[in-house]
């Protein structure tokens, strides 16, 4: 009985098939994947964390066991990565790890948020939920992407965390982007290097922000980025003989004073390598600041790290000259996103200009790590003093600060994102810090918005300065300010911070009710004079008469007086003559019955010397014109007719007159095809309709002028109970063109159709 037993269990081993050996050599490398995580958090793990990781980990693995990623391997691993890059190079605890292991669960599996919060509690669910309203890949249009990210932002002035784990996320699609396919690969590091870039700059995750970078050039510019990682690995020798040489006399001194510290030469990553390269139009072997040399300071206490890095500065420069206009110092004042560091550039004794970084460990932690190590060594209590607390206050605040499209923010906060700032002081001493460019209207808008509106002036360091002037570092500023002041447009020229730009839009916005209602007014009156009835439709002719992009801007361009009333008559003529055309077309295309035969045929004769009419032919003699009635461009099929009056008209097959007219005058009828030197412009219409919604007109102006570089003539939009209709009038070479682009527009977001219009 025994020995069967046994046997059985023998032959069930050796039956096992290649997929069971295959499962089982993933149950392994999962189980190992997880103890590294736990392993590289240890030193932070306490109490009861252990058992809500494991319960994190246990429920990931059974809710994600039937999917993989599409390298094929299990989708587990992808959560137990992200997992690993928040311990390891965001330094975050316990929390980010359960929700870094469940990032994905409520978006792609069965397992629901209340779950989620009932197992866990509420502080995950919440990071959860943010994590899982901010996924997919930002695929729609562009507006979309940019409510996404807005959505994202939002997150951030919750909980930090759901952005540092949507980095981590992001950094490890990146890394395994090689197994995407080539079109997923160009949009998801495109979007790398738009948003996540920029953002981990911004919360000082300098080592993720590098490596996206890297990923980014890798997957767009891959012979770029292998040529550039060639070479430093080629020139890495000589580098570290030169780093040797030049560290050899400060490490002698700095030995002497007792201070503990290391040296490290740290080249820089192939991003900015490959930045400099296009810049400064140079060659990789023309760039003398390929690495910098950086000095970091151990075991000091707070109160002596400034101290320590003066000594080491004064220690470096009597050894080498300094450069003293590179002096950057950032221990005093830190930068926006929490750097701290003390920077020179000095000569070497073989002649090259050498950075040098000067920072202590804890420095040095966060400008690697950023925000998370900064919220390590300031404890758990918010200092709403410290710049990333700061920053994340402005970002709330302009989240806060009304009704920008979702476009303008994202430009507005990306601006925001690279500017440097300007240091400046309050008359009591207090340090404000602003963007760069900020005038003396941003800093009144900055104190408040009531001493914005009525700020007529500054005093900057006594002197007397108009509201414009641009603020320098160090500067100290007075605001005036006097009971009637109102704030008026050009101020929005004055101003760079969102906050400013923001509140001023608002208090403009108040003031322009008033505008808007006379205008409509003036409108209504005049109409009635000119015997045009005031109706959506006339109005929206109106609006596109004067080129305005909406009725309010229309009425308001009235009541401000911007438009004299008296204009609405010019309208009105133009209107008339379009419609007197209209009809006159109609009666040319029933006089062709009536037409005088012998010039017809002498026309005939002429164009069937050459049997097919070659439109856009520079050398075809023959006279033509397009016909208005259907607006044929190149790419259509058409025909040419001889009209009485009007020599050959080209009408599309298609066209609603074809029928008619080759049925019953086909003897008038040329072939005709377009030349394929026919690059000229045609106008053609498009009429769109679809859904309503903030941004949709800069996502179609957008498509149309920067993508596909086409010349809008006109675009009038009416919308009406959530339903927007539109008109596009522009200038295509020929059908290709207009199909790539109509193509373009139906994938707009709330987009339902895109059509061509018969007659303009
Ligand atoms: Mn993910």
């Amino acid at each position: 009985m025994e020995l069967a037993g046994e046997m059985e269990i023998l032959t069930e081993e050796i039956k096992k098939t290649p997929q069971e050996i295959q499962a089982e050599h993933e149950r392994k490398e999962i189980l190992t994947r997880y103890r590294k995580v736990l392993k590289g958090a240890k030193g932070v793990l306490k109490g009861d964390d252990f058992k809500q990781i494991k319960k994190a980990f246990t429920l990931a693995v059974e809710a994600h066991k039937d999917m993989r990623r599409k390298s094929g391997e299990p989708y587990i691993y992808h959560p137990l990565e992200v997992a690993q890059i928040c311990v390891d190079e965001i330094g975050l605890g316990a929390t980010s790890i359960i929700c870094a292991l469940l990032h994905d669960v409520v978006e792609d599996t069965n397992i629901t948020l209340d779950e989620i919060r009932r197992d866990f509690g509420d502080k995950v669910a919440r990071i959860i939920d943010g994590l899982t309203k901010i996924s997919g890949n930002f695929e729609q249009g562009t507006s979309a992407q940019a409510e996404n990210f807005r959505k994202m932002l939002l997150t951030l002035s919750e909980d930090v965390r759901v952005i540092l784990i949507k980095l981590a996320d992001r950094l490890h699609n990146m890394r395994t982007l090689g197994s995407m396919a080539r079109n997923s690969q160009l949009k998801i590091a495109h979007e790398t290097i738009y948003i996540y870039a920029p953002l981990a700059h911004r919360l000082g995750l300098y080592n993720v922000k590098s490596e996206l970078e890297d990923l980014y050039l890798k997957y767009t510019e891959p012979e770029m980025y292998k040529d550039i990682a060639d070479k430093l690995k080629t020139t890495k020798q000589a580098r570290d003989r030169f780093i040797l040489n030049f560290t050899k006399p400060i490490d002698e001194k700095i030995k002497k004073t007792g201070i503990d510290y290391v040296i490290k030469g740290r080249p820089k990553h192939i991003y900015s390598i490959w930045n400099k390269i296009k810049k400064q139009n140079t060659a990789f072997e023309d760039i003398y600041d390929l690495f910098a040399i950086r000095i970091i300071i151990k075991n000091v206490s707070p109160d002596k790290e400034k101290a320590a890095c003066w000594q080491i500065y004064s220690i470096v420069t009597d050894e080498y000259t300094p450069n003293t206009e590179r002096l950057k110092d950032w221990i005093s004042i830190p930068k926006a996103n929490g750097y701290e560091s003390l920077h020179t550039t000095v000569m070497s004794h073989s002649g090259q200009w050498v950075e040098v970084q000067i920072r202590t460990e804890r420095m040095d932690d966060i400008s690697e790590r950023g925000y998370a190590a900064h919220w390590k060594y300031k404890g758990n209590e918010t200092n709403t003093n410290a710049p990333l607390d700061k920053w994340i206050t402005q970002v709330r605040e302009t989240l806060e600060s009304g009704d920008k499209s979702a476009i303008e923010f994202l430009e507005d906060f990306r601006g925001n994102l690279f500017n440097e700032e300007v240091f400046v002081f309050t008359p009591k001493g207090d340090l404000k810090v602003l963007r760069k460019g900020a005038t003396v209207l941003d800093f009144a808008f900055d104190i408040h918005t009531d001493i914005g509106k009525k700020c007529t002036a500054g005093k900057v360091n006594n002197q007397l300065v108009p509201i414009s002037y641009t603020l320098r570092n160090g500067d100290q500023v007075e605001i005036l300010t006097t009971k009637n002041q109102k704030p008026n447009e050009d101020w929005l020229r004055f101003v760079v911070t969102s906050k400013a730009k923001g509140r001023i839009k608002d208090l403009l916005k108040e003031e322009n009710k008033t505008y808007i209602t006379d205008g409509k007014e003036i409108v209504a009156k005049k109409l009635k004079i000119l015997g045009l009835e005031n109706t959506l439709e006339t109005q929206n002719q109106l609006r596109a008469f004067f080129n305005k992009k909406d009725y309010n801007d229309l009425f308001y361009s009235f009541g401000k007086g911007h438009i004299q009333p008296d204009e609405i008559r010019r309208f009105k003529q133009l209107r008339d003559a379009r419609i007197r055309k209209q009809e006159e077309n109609k009666i040319n295309l029933d006089e062709t019955a009536l037409r005088d035969t012998k010039s017809f045929e002498k026309e005939l004769k002429k164009a069937k010397g050459s049997d097919t009419l070659l439109i856009g032919d520079d050398m075809q003699v023959i006279d033509y014109t397009l016909a208005s009635c259907c607006n044929p461009i190149p790419g259509d099929d058409v025909f040419g007719f001889l009209t009485v009056n009007e020599g050959i008209k080209i009408h599309r097959n298609t066209c609603t007159n074809a029928q008619h007219l080759l049925s019953n005058y086909g003897n008038r009828v040329i072939k005709a095809r377009w030349s394929s030197q026919a690059a000229m412009s045609f106008e053609v219409s498009i009429h769109l309709d679809g859904i309503d919604r903030m941004g949709m007109i800069q996502d179609i102006s957008k498509v149309i002028s920067s993508e596909l570089n086409i010349n809008m003539r006109s675009l009038s939009v009416d919308t009406k109970d959530g339903i927007f209709e539109g008109i596009i009038k522009l200038y295509v070479h020929d059908t290709k063109h207009l199909d790539t682009l109509m193509h373009q527009l139906e994938s707009i977001e709330g987009m339902y159709q895109v059509y061509r219009m018969v007659a303009t």
